[in-house]
């Protein structure tokens, strides 16, 4: 990686501003899932030990675009859904130690308790996007947030792809400028599959949406995966794009110039690119007793694929068989609802299967993260990713604001 790292810096008795990703679902107060939360400790402890002083920033959900749209709606708005001071909480349980709160993230009293800190002290300040300056990139609002520290560092791989003020305009303001220890192993792990990946190099993306996943595609063509596996609802725009018959399933129309472009690239290229080639199916007047797996060319018109089959299970599991770097994002279906998670928790076997027998295997996104959880193999994958939209945007070769607003090594 070619930025500096916190490790870089002397922070003792330094104010250090730290960055992180603490959006989590949080229900009645309660946190839901704390991976994230637990994904900053590294860097967190590193400062603490250091004998800095700890501020810590994040973003929760949208609330100034909640509110807005639940006063259209007529809605009440409720602020405190919005709340990191549950974090805090959560954080001082897994650290053992207190993290003390303050109810905003910038002005006078947020000054007055970072004032009052002690080398090893931690405080986590209220949710960044309370304040419109923090997605507009605010110039007022990133000096503000930057008087309140010595030293920046952004361990938020997960927002890296959005120039926010507390991601990039604070460093106008605030320097040194370094990256967390996530920030370093997200960039480490993703770099080696972007710069010089170990081949044989497999990518595997599903998920519902082609037009999101386009650059990426694009992005591993031009740099010679060795197969391309495509599963997921965005399979069917290729094979509508093909001229199959695909029912009801899910299909980008608009994508399938795309779609077909793509698969003439991948020729060319070299790179063998393959879809399913059966699939599980409900009848669309039936969904409840119809479940099949069909070849896809047996698809008719009242039928909808919700997952990939089991010769698909089987020939994509052979491709992975001796793969050296793995990359996947995105479910083979609609892997929420059982039994048609079947697939995608097939493939997580395999690509834990593979990391076993030498491969490194990188997966990103959150539906894929999920189905490792829940085929039980996350332990087995060489890299989890935090980042969803940031991990697409870094594989499609595209700067992410958030890593290049950092200091050089
Ligand atoms: P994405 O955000 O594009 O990665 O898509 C993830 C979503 O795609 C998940 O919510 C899945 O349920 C959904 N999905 C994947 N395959 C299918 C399918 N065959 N039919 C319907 N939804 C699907």
């Amino acid at each position: 990686m070619n930025k500096k790292t916190i490790r870089d810096v002397d922070i003792k008795g330094k104010r250090v501003f730290i960055r992180v990703d603490f959006n989590v679902p949080i229900k009645n107060g309660r946190i839901e899932d704390d991976t994230r939360i637990v994904a900053s400790l590294p860097t967190i402890k590193h400062a603490i030990s250091s004998g800095a002083k700890v501020i810590l920033a994040s973003h929760l959900g949208r609330p100034l675009k909640d509110k807005k749209k639940a006063e259209e709606k007529g809605e009440e708005f409720n602020p405190k859904k919005y709340s990191l001071e549950p974090v805090a909480a959560r954080l001082s349980e897994l650290l053992g130690k207190e993290v003390a709160f303050a109810e905003d993230c910038i002005g006078e009293k947020v000054l007055q308790k970072v004032d009052a800190m002690k080398e090893g002290d931690v405080l986590l300040l209220e949710n960044l996007r309370f304040h419109a300056g923090e997605e507009k990139n605010d110039e007022g609002f990133a000096a503000e947030l930057a008087k309140l520290a010595d030293v920046y560092v952004n361990d938020a791989f997960g927002a890296a792809h959005r120039a926010h003020a507390s991601t990039a305009g604070i460093t106008k303001f605030l320097q040194p400028a370094v990256a967390g220890l996530l920030m370093e192993k997200e960039l480490t792990y993703l770099s080696r599959v972007l710069d010089n990946p170990e081949r044989p190099f497999v990518a595997i993306l599903g998920g519902a949406k082609v037009s999101d996943k386009i650059p990426v595609i694009e992005s591993l063509i031009d740099r010679k995966v060795d197969k391309l596996l495509i599963g997921g609802a965005m399979a069917y725009t290729f094979f509508k794009a093909q001229g199959f018959t695909v029912g009801k399933s899910l299909v980008e129309d608009n994508m399938m110039p795309k779609a077909l472009e793509i698969m003439d690239k991948a020729e060319r290229s070299g790179v063998k690119l393959l879809l399913p080639t059966d699939h599980q199916v409900v009848d669309s007047y039936d969904p409840l007793h119809s479940r099949r797996t069909i070849p896809i060319e047996f698809t008719n018109v009242g039928l909808v694929g919700l997952d990939i089959g089991t010769e698909t299970v089987a020939v994509f599991s052979k491709e992975l068989e001796g793969a050296k770097t793995i990359f996947w994002n995105g479910p083979m279906g609609m892997f929420e609802e059982k039994p048609f998670d079947e697939g995608t928790v097939a493939i997580a076997k395999a690509v834990a299967e593979a990391t076993e027998k030498g491969a490194i295997s990188i997966v990103g996104g959150g539906d894929s993260v999920a189905a490792v959880n829940q085929a039980g193999v996350a332990d087995k994958i060489s890299h989890i990713s935090t980042g969803g939209g940031a991990t697409l945007e870094f594989l499609a070769g595209e700067v992410l604001p958030g890593v290049e607003a950092l200091n050089d090594a």
